[in-house]
């Protein structure tokens, strides 16, 4: 993709490279006027594409990366165009002339390298789990919880995971994990356009998967959710595929999880987008929290559909944006308008980004972020 690149060209690379519906655009500016950036700084989609028609001339290229892929242009569009898609195919296009901020070159070379976008060792995959008497996957075994490559790494996002095992020994579910083969989801990477990165990791989970008899996978994370249940499958991987939050609702429906102890605390809940706008899930994180004793759950005043992202999707955990420019500083003022002392999080990329905007605003002492599984703890054993 150069100067000297017929346009047609161009625009036919980005339908083959999964942006069919490029032309279908017929420039109505609804995705510019729901996109969050524009909460902070000028940015457009529409734009993006009208140049991607015309064979991206005078395009620079920087505002591509921007694109969080948070779904609200997506669902909004008045012909249902996948954007997201549109804007993923000219990244992969730029990734293979080496064009990407240098802010991500890191976890997508630490993708393939490594198989986990944190540079961790994958030798030390697992160690999070260590003494929580979690054991291995085993053909026969009714669930695999599925680690994410946050969970496994991120110190503060261990402490959700370790939380989530306690309630899930509790609950009584069948289930292993994997061992330090496994490898990241490849969510956060295809977003980032890198797509060989991607198939390669997916390969390598899928082969796992098979090798174990994997059917049925629980995930920690809203991003492994996504990529288990539509991308995998657009390559043959079918697999039954459950957030924690829901297996955690229907635990309660059933009776096998009551949790007892009043928290006394006022909880508000934000909606992650690759769990509420990308797979319409709203209400189960909602009942599970609201099962706890004593937990007030104060809604926000974007919510569910409307619910503003983090900024952390799409590679926006990696990007470097300025203090005034990041959604997750207005996302907790906002939190912080209801009066809740709590913002809970059903995903580990939410609960870096809105530590870090509190960090920023210096308001650690007044508001916590809690995973809804350590909530859900905490009435069980007040620990
Ligand atoms: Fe094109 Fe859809 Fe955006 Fe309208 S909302 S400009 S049709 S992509």
């Amino acid at each position: 993709m150069n100067a000297a690149t017929p346009f047609l060209e161009v625009t036919e690379a980005i339908k083959a490279l999964g942006g069919e519906d490029l032309e279908r655009c017929m420039q109505c500016g609804t995705c510019t006027g729901v996109c969050p950036w524009n909460q902070v700084r000028y940015f457009s989609p529409r734009g993006i594409i009208r140049l991607a028609q015309f064979g991206l001339e005078g395009f620079e290229g920087e505002d591509l990366w921007r694109c969080v892929t948070c779904n609200n242009c997506v669902i909004h569009c008045p012909r249902g165009l996948r954007i997201i898609d549109i804007l993923r195919s000219m990244r992969m296009m730029m990734n293979e002339t080496g064009s990407i901020p240098p802010s991500l070159k890191g976890p997508l070379g630490s993708a393939s390298s490594r198989g986990n976008p944190w540079s961790g060792d994958s030798g030390e995959r697992t160690r999070w789990s260590e003494g929580l008497g979690v054991v291995p996957f085993e053909e026969g075994m009714e669930t695999l919880f599925f680690t994410c490559c946050t969970q496994a790494y991120d110190a503060r996002n261990q402490k959700a995971a370790r939380a989530l095992i306690r309630v899930l020994q509790t609950v009584g579910v069948d289930f292993g994990v994997l061992d330090d083969r496994e490898q990241c989801c490849g969510d956060a990477v295809r977003k980032m356009g890198g797509e060989e990165v991607f198939q390669k990791l997916m390969k390598n989970n899928m082969g796992l998967f098979q090798e174990k008899g994997v059917r049925r996978i629980l995930t920690a994370s809203p991003h492994c959710f996504n990529a288990f249940s539509r991308d995998y499958s657009e390559f043959g991987g079918l697999y039954q595929v459950q957030h924690y939050t829901q297996l955690l609702h229907d635990a309660i429906l059933k009776g096998r999880l009551t949790p007892c102890r009043s928290l006394g605390k006022k909880v508000t809940y934000h909606d992650p987008c690759y769990l509420g706008r990308h797979n319409g899930i709203y209400e189960p994180p909602r009942r599970v929290l609201q099962s706890i004793p004593g937990l007030e759950l104060v809604e926000m005043e974007r919510n569910r559909q409307n619910s503003l992202c983090c900024g952390g999707g799409g590679g926006g955990l990696w990007n470097e944006v300025p203090t005034e420019e990041r959604f997750a500083i207005l996302r907790v003022q906002e939190a912080m308008e209801t009066g809740a002392e709590v913002i809970a999080a059903a995903c580990p990329y939410c609960i870096i980004m809105f530590e870090d905007a509190l960090k920023t605003l210096g308001k650690e002492e007044e508001v916590r972020v809690a995973d809804i599984a350590e909530l859900v703890l905490e009435s069980l054993d007040g620990d």
